[in-house]
């Protein structure tokens, strides 16, 4: 049947300004990592991107290797964007990256000027697009000079075939350097995905105040945990998680019994607040407006919908954040 959007899809999200521009981002964004690749069932991806649309998700992030196997993930979008959202194209801000290895040889990996503008190109094939509206170098190359990739990414925008750029997992030392290049080249940084979430919080030691300094926007990748900050894995490990599944990400082994304990402890304070774990969860990852996104994952439209729901408090007492960090440390 077709699809047509949900006439009251601005109503549910909030909308945050990324760093010093002009784009606002959802608070939570969606992201293709799992669940999107060629051994996935598509009509579930379709379904999961038609409701995070409806309520107002107008990010999609995606990478060249995301799949498996490498380049799927891009490919289904394409597939879900002619059948479904290509009239809301405008509407929407997609994004993808290269940095991890993505074809055999010197060239399909790292930071090149090489690599980063072919493989620019090979996304845009697969997505059926003319361009995307953000292009990340996708992690530091520390042997390509950052000059290098940083005028990569300036060319791509001056050719039409990104909006904006970004930078993934660069350290605060890294990010600073890359920042003062992009100004000059006239291509500010418009954001950086790092991890983060009440469990990994490497950002708060640096990296954010780099960030607040040059105005760039924050996109927290994981902010679960791959499910660990959900009530998922609190009994055991279900057979249609990921932990359970195919991901090398994530196997049964990673879940340990330390995780479990500090799931319980948080769930049961989610609980007082009458949150789910997992809306608390991104709520503490969006509660000081540091974040201009939380970039979540999905394996089922209820999850995506359960998330969303978390916009509905974000606010913490002291004593609970207090209780929150009681918890991680013990
Ligand atoms: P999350 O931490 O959000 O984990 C998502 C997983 O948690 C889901 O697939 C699902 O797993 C489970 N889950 C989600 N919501 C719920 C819920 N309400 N209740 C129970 N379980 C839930 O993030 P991801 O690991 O998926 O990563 C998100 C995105 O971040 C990626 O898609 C990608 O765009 C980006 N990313 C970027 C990286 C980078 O280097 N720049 C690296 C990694 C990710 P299940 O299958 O078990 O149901």
């Amino acid at each position: 049947m077709t699809y047509i959007a949900s006439a009251d899809r601005y109503q549910h999200m909030q909308y945050n300004r990324c760093g010093h521009s002009g784009l606002m981002l959802p608070a939570i964004s969606l992201g293709l990592w799992h669940n999107f690749g060629g051994q996935d069932v598509f009509e579930n991806g379709r379904a999961m991107v038609r409701q995070a649309f409806d309520l107002g998700i107008t990010h999609f992030d995606i990478a060249n290797n995301y799949g498996p196997p490498p380049g799927s993930a891009e490919e289904n979008f394409r597939k879900i964007l002619q059948l479904d959202m290509a009239p809301y194209r405008d509407e929407l801000i997609i994004s993808t990256k290269a940095g991890y290895e993505m074809w055999p040889g010197p060239y399909g990996n790292f930071g090149s000027r090489k690599y980063l503008v072919s493989s620019l190109d090979q996304s845009l094939t697969r997505l059926g697009l003319d361009y995307v509206d953000i292009y990340y170098h996708h992690r530091p190359d520390p042997n390509t000079p950052i000059e290098e990739t940083m005028a990569a990414l300036d060319h791509v925008v001056r050719q039409g075939k990104a909006l904006y750029v970004g930078l993934s997992n660069y350290s605060a030392e890294q990010t600073a350097a890359a920042s003062k290049v992009l100004k000059e080249l006239g291509t500010p940084c418009l954001i950086h995905q790092p991890s983060y979430s009440i469990i990994d919080r490497w950002i708060e030691h640096g990296l954010q105040d780099v960030l607040a300094e040059e105005g760039i926007g924050t996109i927290g990748f994981l902010p679960l945990a791959q499910g660990i900050l959900t009530n998922k894995y609190l009994n055991g490990v279900p057979s249609d998680s990921r932990a359970a599944g195919h991901s090398v990400f994530l196997s049964e082994n990673s879940i340990t019994d330390k995780h479990v304990e500090v799931a319980k402890a948080l769930n049961k304070l989610a609980a007082e607040r009458g949150q789910s774990l997992a809306q608390m969860a991104l709520a503490w990852v969006l509660r000081n407006g540091k974040v201009t996104s939380a970039l979540i994952g999905a394996s089922r439209v209820s999850q995506i919908e359960e998330n969303v729901a978390a916009l509905a408090n974000l606010s913490f007492t002291d004593e609970e954040l207090a209780t929150i960090d009681q918890i991680v440390e013990t």
